[in-house]
């Protein structure tokens, strides 16, 4: 049975307990940054940084409210990306059958730059980043490592909070429904994002504009000309430059 997760972002604290232990799983280095105003670091997901605490800050009501969204890869359930890298290179990206997560090989690698581009902007929310060293896609790989072995992901073990939740997909829908029901009586905005469509299912308690620009696939409702329609209509591109 395919697997998920589901994130209560309303329950998120951003201790980042679950950015730092994707990094020490994955032996990835740390990026160096400089204060900019804000406790997010780094400014945004890069080639060693696959799960990113993204932290907004508003005042409503006179009070000031922080939001925060653990971003990382959803693992689409037909992934754009994997369209895009597939149409040049194909096996650069596989879906795991058993889990669903999306998987980057190292035929990544054969990717050009500007190809590599185009898989980034084929992503509805801005994931895959390219190592500029090696020429490899990297995004969270869902810790598939891990689950081949039995274990859970990494940042779902050290979430402290409960916000971090996995398990069988209908489980964690089931899950995410009931939870947005308790929610929604203290934040009547609240929603679940984009659930049809990915394995990482996010609750989020306030409307995506208030979080970042690329929390859902349709953002449009931010200012932004792409939504995810607009993605998928784009999905073709490389196949006709190949084949056509
Ligand atoms: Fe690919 Fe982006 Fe979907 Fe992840 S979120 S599977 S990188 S399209
Ligand atoms: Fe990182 Fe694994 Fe969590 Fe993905 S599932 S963000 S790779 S710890
Ligand atoms: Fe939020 Fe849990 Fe990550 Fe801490 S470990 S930042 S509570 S998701």
């Amino acid at each position: 049975m395919p697997k998920a997760f589901f994130v209560d972002t309303s329950r998120c604290t951003a201790c980042r307990g679950c950015q730092i232990a994707c990094k020490e799983w994955h032996d990835l280095p740390t990026t160096a940054t400089k204060q900019n105003g804000t406790h997010q670091n780094p400014p945004d997901l890069n080639a060693s940084t696959y799960k990113l605490v993204r932290f907004s800050e508003h005042r409503i009501d006179g009070k000031v409210e922080w939001y925060f969204f653990p971003d990382q890869c959803r693992h689409c359930l037909d992934a754009p990306c994997l369209e895009v890298a597939n149409g040049y290179v194909e096996g650069a990206v596989i879906q795991d059958k058993k889990t669903g997560a999306i998987i980057y090989t190292d035929r990544c690698k054969q990717l050009k730059e500007d190809e590599c581009e185009e898989v980034t902007e084929a992503c509805p929310y801005n994931v895959p980043r390219r190592n500029t060293g090696t020429g490899m896609m990297m995004k969270c790989d869902m810790c598939i490592d891990r689950q081949q072995a039995g274990l859970i992901p990494m940042c779902v073990k050290t979430c402290p909070t409960g916000t971090m939740n996995y398990g069988d997909r209908a489980d964690m829908l089931a899950m995410a429904e009931k939870t947005l029901v308790k929610v929604k009586k203290e934040y009547p905005r609240a929603s679940i994002v984009d659930a049809k469509d990915v394995n990482i299912v996010y609750l989020i308690q306030d409307t995506p504009e208030r979080y970042y620009e690329f929390v859902t696939a349709d953002n449009s409702a931010v200012g932004l000309p792409m939504s995810r329609k607009n993605f998928l209509a784009g999905m073709t591109k490389p196949a006709k430059r190949i084949f056509g």
